[in-house]
């Protein structure tokens, strides 16, 4: 059993998830788990809807506090910010001054929100952490006119939220439609029409020009390609950057993320990463970032398995899902690049499936209020088996029973 430690750089989903699964897998040794925010690891997803709402407590968004983890026998330090890497001497080095030698390293660091000049108003929010989240939810007890920048996931979750607290509510998106990223032209606009039914006001092609204040807080936003809105709240969702500067400063490969293998090796065998601030090179050469929790789980398990010899890559399809209003937003494979769509359910009551095949094979299903329709999407995905569109589209076929 070597003397020095598995140190993992980052308390949150991945790292939580590599130091579980080294002792499921049997690991005996010491594990560090450290990070930079003051808490122990916690769920972020509820950030941007049930703990805003209300509808979770702080307690409920934590995933496993010190004592949990003491009786694994991890060691949880937080309030700690990892300054650089020694490659060669094997440490870590802190901001205060101190050192840690490490027997393997996991870098899961995450990523930040991006910011936008002008964002350091009072009253203007990024939204990452359980310390942004309680400032803006006390913003938000006062506030009347809010202005979301960004119509991705963030933005209209707590487009949503604000709706929902009664607040006036404007979403400046720069693109052509909403959650582009991450869905078809038809789920972006039935979510346009969604946001519009509850009361707001979505503006796409938005060309932000300032934030203008009046004593150092908010007062408008001010548009290149339309009036200026009055705003006493804007919450930014324009996108992450992945915490990469550790790996990049220490000689690693980065490329909008720490570079890994499918069981999130870096080039130093000594050296993985997991999560968000991971960019994985897939098989055609291709470089791919997840920012989800099934990633950061994934990643974590196959690290931990990687660390300890085991060859366990990451290969399930991806899947990631959005609460906005009613309607829970469920998404396997991917939309890109279908040739053919089709419609199971019925997008008018709000509970349907796009089901989207490219040259006859089911590559991605989007579902609103179908979890069946999406766990079945799952289990065919990660098998290779495809339902043909007429049977997808048909309510009628039992979409598991392709699965027996
Ligand atoms: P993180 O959870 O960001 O953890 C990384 C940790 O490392 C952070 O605590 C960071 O402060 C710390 N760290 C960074 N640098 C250092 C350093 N030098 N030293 C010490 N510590 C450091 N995903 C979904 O799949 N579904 C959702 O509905 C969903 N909703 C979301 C809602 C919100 C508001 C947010 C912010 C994210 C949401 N996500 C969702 C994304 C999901 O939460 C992330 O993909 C996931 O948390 C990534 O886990 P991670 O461990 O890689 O990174
Ligand atoms: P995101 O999904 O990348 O969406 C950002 C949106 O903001 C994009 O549509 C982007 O448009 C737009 N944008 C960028 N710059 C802008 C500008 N100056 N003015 C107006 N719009 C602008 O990122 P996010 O919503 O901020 O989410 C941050 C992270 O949290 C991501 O990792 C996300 O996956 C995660 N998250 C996930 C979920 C979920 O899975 N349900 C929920 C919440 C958060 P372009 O694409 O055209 O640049």
């Amino acid at each position: 059993m070597p003397t020095r430690p598995i140190v993992i750089v980052g308390a949150g989903q991945a790292g939580l998830q590599v130091a579980e699964s080294l002792r499921s897998e049997g690991w005996e040794g010491d594990i560090i788990l450290l990070g930079d925010e003051p808490h122990a690891p916690y769920h972020r997803p509820p950030l941007s809807k049930a703990y805003l709402l209300g509808e979770a407590t702080a307690e409920q968004l934590t995933m496993r506090g010190p004592e949990a983890l003491a009786r694994k026998n991890i060691s949880l330090r937080t309030g700690i910010c990892v300054d650089h890497i020694d490659r060669s001497g094997r440490e870590l080095h802190f901001s205060h001054g101190s050192s840690l030698p490490y027997h393997r390293l996991v870098l899961a660091t995450g990523a930040r929100a991006r910011t936008l000049p002008g964002a350091d108003l009072a009253g203007v929010f990024g939204l990452r952490g359980f310390d942004d989240c309680r400032q803006i939810g006390a913003a938000l007890e006062t506030a009347e006119n809010v202005t979301v920048i960004g119509g991705g996931f963030i933005g209209l979750e707590f487009a949503a939220v604000a709706r929902k607290k009664g607040k006036t509510v404007t979403v400046l998106e720069a693109g052509e439609r909403l959650m582009a990223r991450a869905v078809s032209p038809f789920i972006s606009e039935w979510y346009a029409q969604l946001h519009a039914r509850h009361g707001v006001d979505i503006v796409l092609r938005a060309e932000l020009s300032a934030f203008a204040g009046e004593n150092g807080r908010i007062a408008t936003v001010n548009r290149k390609n339309g009036p200026k809105l009055k705003s006493d709240l804007v919450v930014l969702g324009v996108g992450v950057i992945a915490n990469d500067q550790l790996a990049a400063a220490a000689g690693l490969p980065v490329d909008r993320g720490v570079i890994v293998d499918a069981c999130g090796r870096t080039t130093d065998p000594a050296i993985f990463a997991a999560g968000d601030c991971t960019a994985t090179c897939l098989a055609d050469g291709s470089l791919r970032r997840l920012e989800s929790v099934q990633n950061a789980v994934e990643q974590g398990k196959a690290v931990a398995a990687a660390i300890l010899g085991k060859e366990k890559p990451f290969v399930a399809t991806p899947w990631f899902w959005s609460d906005q209003y009613d309607a829970k937003l469920q998404m396997v494979g991917t939309s890109a690049g279908h040739d053919q769509m089709v419609i199971r359910g019925n997008p008018d009551d709000g509970k349907f499936s796009v089901f989207y095949f490219r040259e006859g094979r089911l590559i991605g299903i989007d579902s609103v209020n179908r979890p069946q329709d999406h766990m079945a999407g799952r289990k065919l995905l990660d098998r290779g088996l495809s339902p043909t569109p007429e049977q997808a589209a048909d309510e009628a076929f039992l979409l598991n029973g392709l699965l027996a």
